[in-house]
């Protein structure tokens, strides 16, 4: 749906940096690198990134 602003486990703020992995993944690097890069080191903050399903503008076409 919508990346979590914040790791639900340890509280680190996340969200600013979806955009620029986003970009970074969709030009062909590897996820992994791209984290590591963006200083995303944790387990619970990495697999938010990368278990993420980007769908809130599918979701916003039905709101009212
Ligand atoms: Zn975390």
């Amino acid at each position: 749906m919508m990346i979590p602003i914040r790791c639900i486990t340890c509280g680190k703020p996340l969200a600013h940096l979806w955009e620029k992995y986003k970009e970074r993944v969709e030009a062909n690097e590897q996820p992994g690198k791209v984290l590591d890069d963006l200083g995303i080191k944790d387990m619970c903050c990495r697999v938010i990134f990368l278990s993420h399903v980007d769908l809130i503008k599918n979701v916003a076409k039905y709101k009212k």
